[in-house]
This record gives C-alpha cells, sequence and structure tokens, in this order.
C-alpha cells in the first residue's frame, strides 16, 4: 500500500479507453496536447505527494497504511484541520483552478465508506461494497473522477418521462455478473483522464424514477463506456506567455454508458428514489466535499485578489482612491472565503458516522456568494486592467524584432518591465477573460449545484431558532426599561 508518483499515473492511462476529442477517437489521451497538459497537472499533484516538504501534509501512514490524507475520514479537529492543510497544499499548487483534483472524488467516497450502514439499509452487500471499494482506493491511490447530472433533455419532467427512457442513466437489466445500464451522465470533469468513474444520484428524483437510482464505480477504460470531451478553450497549451493557465484547463466531458455491465461488487446502490435523493446530505460527502470546495475556492480568490493588486500597482493606479476602495473590496472576499473555512472547521460536529463533520452553513453560504464574489473579482481586474487587457503583443512578438519598440511602450509604472507587464495583463485576461476564464466563472456558479436551489436548501436546513427568539425578544418592550419608566411615574 502506498501512494503513488506522477510517472505511476501517467502510466495507467495507456489503457484501451475510448474517448472522443474533436471528432475523432483518441489513441492515447497522452498524444493529445490540451489531455496530455490536464493529465500532467494531475501528474505534478501525485508527485507532490512525494515532496519531502510536503509529503507529511498529503499522505497518511499509521496502521492502516500509506494513503492520502483525502481518504482518511477526520475523527477529531486535528484531523480535520489537517485534511484542510491537505486540499490547501494542493489548492495552492493549482491555484483553485483544478476543482476536481484527485481528492476530491477521495472525500466523496470516504464520506460514502464512513456511512456504510446508510448503503447497508438498501442491501447489506452493498455496504460492504462501498467500503471495499474505498479500501481498494486506498491501496492503489486511483484518480476518481465522478458524473452525476442527468442530461437536461427536459428539466421540467421526471427521468421516467422523459421522451427518451435512456437518455438519463438507467438500469436496462440485472444479470448474475451485475447491473447493465444505459444512458449518460455529466459533466465528467477530467474523467478522460482519470482511473475510475465514480456515479451516484443527486436530488430530485421521482416516484417511478427507480431504475434511475444507482450508484457505483467502474474504470474509465470499461467496454462500452464513451467518453466525449468538450471542445478544448485553450489551442496550444505549450503557449505560456500568451496563456499561462492553459495547464489547468481541466478538460469536462460527457460520459455515455452504452449497455455498461457494473460488475455487483462495483455497485453501491440502486433501486431507491428515497435514498438516492438523500444520499449526498445524510452520508454528509455534501458536508465534506464543501470543506474541499471552498479551500479551493480560497485559493483561486487569493490569485484573483493578488491579480487585482499586481495590475494596480503596475500601473500607479493604487494612488487613487477609488481603486483602493476595489482593492479593499476584493481582499474583503478573500478574508470571507477564509472566514469561512474556519467558521466550518471550528462548528464542526460529530455525525451519526463517526466522523468529524464541517458545519454545512458555512459552507453553503460560500456556495451561494463565491459565484457573486467571483463575478465581482473578474469585474475589478477588468476594470484595473482596462483596454491594456486587450492591447498586449503575441509572445512570438516578444522574441521578434520588435523587441525594442515592446520594450519602450509596455512598460508599467515603478521600473516595471514590458515582459512582465504584458505578462501580468496576459494572466489577467486568462484569468477572467478568456474562453478558460469564462469557464472557471461557470464552474464556480455550477460545480456543486444550482445556486437558486442551494440558497433554499441554505434555509430549509437552517436551524432559525434563535433568529425567531431574537425577534421576539425585540418585539418586547425590555424589563428593566418598563420598570424604570413606572418608577419615574411614581
Ligand atoms: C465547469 C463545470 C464542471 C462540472 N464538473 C462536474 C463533475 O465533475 N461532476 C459532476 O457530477 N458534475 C459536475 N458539474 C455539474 C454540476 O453538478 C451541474 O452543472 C449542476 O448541478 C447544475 O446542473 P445543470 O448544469 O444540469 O443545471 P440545471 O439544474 O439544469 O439548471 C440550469 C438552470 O435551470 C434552472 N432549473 C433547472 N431545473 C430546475 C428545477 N427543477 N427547478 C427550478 N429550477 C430549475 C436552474 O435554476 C438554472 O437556472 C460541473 C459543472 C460545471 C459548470
Amino acid at each position: 500500500m502506498t501512494v503513488r508518483t506522477g510517472t505511476q499515473y501517467l502510466r495507467g492511462l495507456h489503457d484501451g479507453r475510448e474517448v472522443w476529442l474533436g471528432g475523432r477517437r483518441v489513441d492515447d489521451v497522452l498524444d493529445e496536447p490540451v489531455l496530455a497538459g490536464a493529465a500532467l497537472t494531475v501528474a505534478r499533484l501525485y508527485d507532490l505527494q512525494h515532496d519531502p516538504e510536503l509529503r507529511h501534509q498529503l499522505v497518511r501512514e499509521d496502521d492502516d497504511g500509506v494513503y492520502p490524507v483525502s481518504l482518511a475520514a477526520p475523527r477529531n479537529a486535528q484531523e480535520l484541520r489537517a485534511r484542510g492543510q491537505a486540499y490547501r497544499t494542493t489548492a495552492s499548487a493549482t491555484f483553485g483552478l483544478l476543482g476536481r483534483s484527485p481528492d476530491f472524488v477521495n472525500t466523496a467516497v470516504t464520506a460514502f465508506s464512513s456511512a456504510q450502514e446508510f448503503f447497508s439499509r438498501t442491501d447489506p452487500r452493498f455496504g460492504r461494497n462501498v467500503r471495499a471499494f474505498h479500501a481498494r482506493c486506498r491501496e492503489s491511490d486511483p484518480f476518481l473522477s465522478h458524473a452525476a447530472i442527468n442530461p437536461p433533455l427536459n428539466r421540467a419532467r421526471a427521468s421516467n418521462d422523459q421522451d427518451d427512457p435512456f437518455v438519463h442513466l438507467r438500469i436496462v437489466r440485472e444479470t448474475s455478473e451485475g447491473l447493465v445500464v444505459r444512458g449518460a451522465k455529466l459533466i465528467g470533469t477530467l474523467v478522460p483522464v482519470a482511473d475510475e468513474i465514480v456515479v451516484f444520484p443527486l436530488p430530485k428524483y421521482a416516484k417511478g424514477d427507480e431504475a434511475y437510482t444507482v450508484a457505483f464505480s467502474v474504470p474509465v477504460a470499461t467496454p462500452g463506456l464513451r467518453i466525449v470531451c468538450r471542445e478544448p478553450f485553450v489551442a496550444d497549451p505549450t503557449r505560456l506567455i500568451s496563456t499561462p493557465l492553459a495547464p489547468y484547463e481541466e478538460i469536462d466531458a460527457t460520459c455515455i454508458f452504452d449497455d455498461v455491465v457494473v460488475p455487483w461488487d462495483r455497485v453501491f446502490f440502486h433501486g431507491d428514489v428515497d435514498a438516492a435523493n438523500r444520499l449526498y446530505d445524510v452520508t454528509t460527502a455534501r458536508h465534506h466535499t464543501g470543506q474541499h470546495g471552498i479551500v479551493r475556492g480560497a485559493a483561486k480568490a487569493e490569485l484573483l485578489a493578488g491579480i487585482a493588486v499586481a495590475l494596480a500597482e503596475m500601473s500607479g493606479t493604487n494612488a487613487f482612491l477609488h481603486v483602493q476602495e476595489m482593492l479593499g473590496e476584493v481582499l474583503g472576499f478573500l478574508e470571507l472565503a477564509k472566514a469561512g473555512i474556519l467558521a466550518a472547521e471550528a462548528d464542526a460536529r460529530t455525525s451519526e458516522w463517526g466522523t468529524l463533520t464541517p458545519a454545512i452553513a458555512p459552507v453553503m453560504a460560500l456556495r451561494y456568494h463565491f459565484p457573486k464574489m467571483t463575478a465581482r473579482m473578474i469585474e475589478v481586474i477588468q476594470i484595473l486592467g482596462g483596454g491594456s487587457l486587450l492591447s498586449t503583443p503575441a509572445e512570438e512578438d516578444l522574441r521578434s524584432d520588435l523587441w525594442p519598440a515592446i520594450e519602450r511602450f509596455y512598460r508599467g509604472a515603478d521600473g516595471v518591465s514590458a515582459e512582465h507587464r504584458v505578462r501580468l495583463l496576459k494572466l489577467a485576461w486568462d484569468a477572467t477573460g478568456s474562453a478558460f476564464g469564462q469557464r472557471q466563472m461557470q464552474y464556480e456558479r455550477y460545480h456543486s449545484g444550482d445556486p437558486v436551489r442551494l440558497a433554499a436548501a441554505q434555509y430549509f436546513g437552517y436551524d432559525t431558532t434563535s433568529l425567531l427568539d431574537t425577534v421576539n425578544r425585540a418585539l418586547r418592550p425590555a424589563p428593566a426599561a418598563a420598570q424604570l419608566q413606572q418608577e419615574a411615574r411614581t
């Protein structure tokens, strides 16, 4: 039992998987620049586990063996904070731009395993399967991806009421070998370069949807599983001055299951609408992946706030009051994001599964407000960058005969060199305005569900007792004041 290196991870990708990109089947994902770029970034994260400076943060060594911290269920405050630190290390290595880094689904699977009994209620075999799968992940340290959403054929209708019964992923039949499933799941971020895909239901399934409620894991290279990549946003990932964030192009994909056989020992759950709707909350996967999400978000806020400050200082606009206000505003967002993490950890409670579980209210608060904060940070960067964001030369120009002119006309304030200024402006645009930057915005908006329904869930899940007590207290005259008035009258 050990944690893998980047090279070991990359070698595992030569497995005959069926990945489609730009109208053709990919022979080897490592031969495709965009997919290879994503894989190399993931490989670097695997290598961090062997970095002498970071290993103690990312890897747990105990009586159970040697495995990533994200596969350890936190039992006390120290372990919860340590896991938060592990997330921070990974997120800061990728500037919070890789939402589905390997620690994300590891965290969900660990929560599922702790809640083994939840799965056993449907069938004791399933509880054992979840547990055994988690143990196998600790053994072999695979890169797990996930796809939980059904295609939006018609969101106004239940899965069993769609025009085509096999668009939403559905069980076709049960055999002695396992479940046969057909249909699609999305959005499978990084699935093309992952080892396994974990599928599970998210609310809201309706009565009659039993055949659509299924949770399992299969290798990406499973016969009948076709992975269709979205069109890449980065044309050439080697142009690191023009598109400095290209290594974090986290390719998204749709996963099409064409009568895929899911062996029984890989089935975690099926055929129970009520349990399917409660799975993510009751197992506390939502809480634990929520901690991951807000830590990653704070790392991105650091990058965006840093870009805003650097832009203003580079052009001398930080001397103006309205710019100072905008910088204070984005720094305030960063602090709110960090405070939410502390609150989720400080108010953690031991769940019915015996794990210390981050408080959901701060997680939900950030899930709703962070996209708005991100949108404003993007706006501030674009306001501060002004037209300069759209007047940078190509990276090839920096190495051409144009250089003397570029050196003269593209400089910044206080001795900032032309090359540094051009690079910073390109970074600012890549983080906010390029297709890559826009995808990052859309990721923040939707990665953990529809923000409208998330906010409503915050309201329904919130204990408002003390708030209403406060209102009632405010409606009553303060006894001391009433007594004082009476005494004054007599
Ligand atoms: C970049 C990116 C990466 C992602 N990566 C992953 C991943 O790796 N794995 C994964 O499983 N998921 C992933 N997600 C998917 C994410 O879970 C979904 O996008 C999210 O749950 C929202 O679902 P949806 O996109 O189908 O939008 P919908 O739920 O269809 O919502 C779209 C709009 O329709 C409205 N709407 C839809 N249905 C209803 C309804 N019943 N009631 C009221 N309003 C409704 C919503 O309010 C919203 O305005 C990713 C998303 C993005 C954007």
